[in-house]
């Protein structure tokens, strides 16, 4: 077993033999759905507030909201959410490379056969120049978008991995 299984169950028998909240329901308790980059740095639960069983936390390369749709609908149609609040962060790695980098990384470590498939599929690894810029072009896409509600309540935030803050761009 690797160091991380091991961490896995290590934890998971610390975290268990405490546990308490068994009985939460499925549909997000607060409706609201929080969407932010997979970066390792970002603790959505402590730096947003989040208690268990209040939101759903959505997160994928960079926050993109293109990405990020399909749970979004699911959140919001099946689920219940009304409101989406999407944070990206400073230091983003999405703001250090263009699709043509992407792809190169990718035939070098993977071949050509994976570049092939790349290019079979249009893949757009959806990476931005701009922080707030990204964040303002996220949450208009997601406003014009006609699989969210236009009852949807939608803000949109840079959260600091330096200081730890979350402040709002719109
Ligand atoms: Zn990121």
């Amino acid at each position: 077993m690797s160091a991380i299984q091991k961490n896995v169950e290590a934890s998971s028998e610390q975290y268990s033999s405490t546990f308490t909240k068994g009985d939460l329901v499925l549909p997000p308790a607060k409706k609201y759905l929080v969407l932010t980059c997979m970066d390792a740095r970002i603790d959505p639960a402590q730096a947003f507030g989040i208690d268990l069983g209040d939101a759903h936390i959505i997160r994928n390369a960079g926050a993109s909201a293109v990405d990020a749709l399909r749970s979004i609908v699911i959140s919001e149609q099946l689920l219940g959410t009304t409101e989406i609040v999407l944070v990206k962060h400073t230091g983003c790695g999405m703001l250090t490379f263009k699709n043509e980098d992407a792809y190169g990384v990718v035939e070098k470590s993977l071949g050509a056969e994976a570049v092939e498939e790349l290019k079979a599929k249009r893949f757009d690894f959806l990476p931005f120049p701009h922080l707030e810029n990204a964040v303002e072009d996220d949450v208009k896409f997601l406003k014009a978008s006609k699989l969210v509600p236009d009852s949807a309540t939608i803000s949109g935030w840079v959260y600091e991995v330096e200081t730890g803050k979350t402040r709002r761009v719109v």
